[in-house]
């Protein structure tokens, strides 16, 4: 019998089905914008009808749905608690499905179900300890420990993009000072290009953009520093660096055998990863492996495959 995965994301809420062997059934696969805009129903009714497509697609149904979405959420009772990207607070959603669909579902949220899938079905398959970070807009997170996920007292650990890396460092919404997304995210990168166009330096990054600050991205950032320009690498050299910084805290305080890097960022892997490896081995007390970290090959689909092992375990437990 097959399993529904539903990941609802900030920009995008996608739904399949799995078998039980753990195939995704591409005739399945249903996608669709949240539209966060139009409201916490709107976002919900959207994410009813692509379940609904994705179990009409084939026969026999589905056991049970597995959901991921943005944190925080109490897993217990099934709550989305504040998700401001998505104008949700206190959303019951596992009780809104169950009630809708007459199925048992789960919910976590999806650095933890990027861990599970990386763990379970990606490029850390069958490794006991690993952490999987997101580098995009922000920097989330999961940590699965002898297996298992890790989810702390609270359902809040993973939270790696909240990890100071400079006390004094500038003001981060969540409080603190410093945390690693304001140094280390796709959005800190583009920041910084944004502030550096506009004080005048020179680069081929902002000839491709065009000299607009809305058009600069991480793919004309590659398209620079493939090109070899000094200013692009020199970014990427940076980011290798922060990311060095940051990931030192989580082998020295984790001691996982892989971190699994995913996210937009990766995509210039190629332009940061020595000089990250490079940080990673001055500042780690054990010096981490050559293929200690890696990157994810789940790509978009990651946290579709962590609700599916989320619920297929789910179910094969009780
Ligand atoms: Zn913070």
């Amino acid at each position: 019998m097959n399993y529904l995965a539903l990941d609802i994301g900030g920009t995008k809420t996608s739904a399949a089905l799995f078998t039980g062997e753990g195939v995704l059934l591409e005739t399945s696969f249903k996608t669709a914008a949240t539209e966060t805009e139009k409201g916490e129903e709107a976002v919900y009714e959207t994410a009813r009808a692509l379940v609904q497509a994705a179990l009409d697609s084939a026969e026999g149904g589905a056991r049970g749905i597995g959901v991921g979405s943005p944190g925080p959420l109490n897993r217990e009772h099934g709550i989305i608690l504040h998700a401001p990207l998505m104008g949700w607070r206190n959303f019951p959603i596992v009780q809104r499905l169950a009630a809708d669909f007459k199925l048992p579902v789960r919910l976590d949220n999806d650095g933890n179900l990027g861990a599970l899938a990386e763990g379970r079905a990606g490029v850390a398959k069958a490794v006991p300890n690993l952490v999987y970070i997101t580098v995009s807009t922000g920097c989330g997170g999961g940590i699965i420990a002898d297996g298992k996920l890790y989810h702390g007292a609270h359902d809040s650990a993973g939270e790696i993009g909240h990890f100071s890396i400079d006390p004094q460092g500038p003001p981060c919404p969540c409080g603190s000072h410093g945390c690693f997304e304001l140094y280390a995210s796709g959005t800190a990168l583009l920041d910084k290009m944004r502030l550096d166009m506009k004080a005048g330096k020179q680069s081929l990054v902002f000839k491709l953009a065009a000299f607009q600050p809305e058009k600069l991205s991480g793919r004309l950032l590659d398209q620079a520093a493939a090109a070899g320009d000094e200013y692009a690498l020199s970014l990427y050299q940076q980011e290798g660096f922060y990311l060095g910084a940051g990931l030192a805290n989580v082998f020295n305080m984790l001691d996982p055998e892989v971190i699994v890097l995913g996210g937009g960022i990766t995509k210039g892997r190629h332009f940061f990863h020595d000089k990250m490896m490079e940080t990673l081995a001055e500042r780690c007390l054990r010096k981490p492996a050559e293929d200690a970290v890696r990157y994810s090959v789940l790509n978009d689909r990651v946290v579709l495959y962590g609700a599916y092992f989320l619920i297929k375990e789910a179910m094969e437990n009780i």
